[in-house]
């Protein structure tokens, strides 16, 4: 059995990951650490879980294999840093710290002590990326030449805290939204990115000096060129992913969500075809692929190098909308 200790009383555990652990066969939620000793057994109590902790030393010494973190995002590093320390797996939400340098030392500290350490980017994971991935690899809309990515969306009101307020927390549209945008066209597109160029906003929710919009354009490896729009002030923009080749394109709808919905469309020559793909959800399967690499069996979907690769990306637009020039990308791993 892998017992899990939850670090951080958060919305995304409560919504998606506490579901996602105990779907897999022997897995256990044994532990949750909240600063506040009040929300952790109020935490604790409302979702099940047996012991309740407010510290990192308490949660850290008790009876678990693994953590998964999800505090705001300035704490990320130093939790995952003391969970290695202590020979725990570590499944840490993005971004995976505040810059790209310190996403590096954790994957240096996890490498040296042999544990898994996994980001956890949903998006790989959903059946309709996946689809377009092999599509693209099996050559079906020949050589990618652009890819546009639609993830401007609303940030619901039960989230309109730090992310718009607190730019020492990890605040901003940038490093919630652009770091999945990075590795979803990663993923998507079998390519890394070289360069990134950014207009940012603040279009009247964000804070304290903070962007609440992005506009990204990415020049990859193998030429392609793609551009990304990320916001939390579009209530009526929908989502969506399309890559266009050569020989076709490919037109996703409603793909960059948490859910495993959306369509993905395939036109060609030959004319359109919807393409199948699996329903699972997408933290579900996260976790099934982070317990395999646990068992030695592969990587999690999203690796921590993926989650220094999307935090450079990230810093590299932020780097480029302050300065008003193209950023390279070079994640030094
Ligand atoms: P939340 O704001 O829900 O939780 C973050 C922290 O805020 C918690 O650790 C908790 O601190 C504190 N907190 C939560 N609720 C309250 C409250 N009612 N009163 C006071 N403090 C509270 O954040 P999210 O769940 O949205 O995000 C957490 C992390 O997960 C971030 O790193 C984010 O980027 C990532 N994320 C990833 C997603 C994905 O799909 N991969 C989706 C959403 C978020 P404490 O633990 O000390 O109690």
């Amino acid at each position: 059995t892998v017992k899990w200790g939850l670090i951080g009383a958060s919305t995304i555990a409560r919504q998606f990951m506490i579901n996602a652990i105990r779907a897999q066969p022997n897995s256990e939620i044994a532990a949750v650490m909240s600063s506040s000793p009040e929300r952790a057994t109020s935490y604790a109590k409302e979702n099940g879980i047996p012991l309740a902790v407010s510290t990192l030393d308490e949660l850290l010494g008790s009876d678990i294999d693994a953590v998964y973190i999800s505090t705001t995002n300035e704490l990320h590093l130093e939790q995952a840093l003391a969970a290695i320390r202590a020979g725990k797996h570590v499944l840490c939400e993005k971004p995976l710290a505040l810059t790209s340098a310190d996403a590096r030392a954790m994957v240096a500290a996890a490498k040296a002590a042999g544990i898994v350490l996994g980001t956890n980017h949903h998006l790989r994971n959903a059946g309709s990326h996946r689809a377009m991935r092999e599509a693209i690899a099996a050559g079906r809309i020949g050589r990618p030449i652009a890819a546009r990515v639609f993830h401007s969306v609303y940030l619901p009101e039960n989230l309109q805290g730090w992310r718009i307020t607190r730019p020492e927390a990890g605040g901003g549209v940038v490093l919630d939204i652009t770091v999945h945008d990075a590795d979803t066209l990663r993923f998507v597109l079998g390519d890394d990115p070289l360069e990134v160029s950014a207009f940012t906003q603040a279009a009247g929710m964000a804070a304290g000096g903070l962007e609440d919009g992005a506009m990204c354009i990415w020049r990859f490896k193998s030429g392609v060129i793609a551009q990304s729009h990320e916001g939390f002030t579009t209530k009526f923009a929908g989502t969506g992913f399309e890559v266009h080749g050569s020989e076709g394109s490919l037109i996703a709808k409603d793909v960059m969500t948490q859910k495993p919905i959306g369509s993905v469309l395939l036109r060609t020559a030959k004319g359109e075809e919807e393409l199948s793909f699996d329903r699972e959800d997408l933290y579900v399967r996260s976790l099934r692929q982070f317990h395999a690499a646990i068992r030695g069996e592969g990587q999690p979907s999203a690796t921590g190098e993926d989650g220094v690769w999307s935090l450079t990306s990230a810093e590299a637009a932020l780097q480029s909308a302050k300065s008003g020039k193209s950023a390279a990308i070079d994640p030094k791993l």
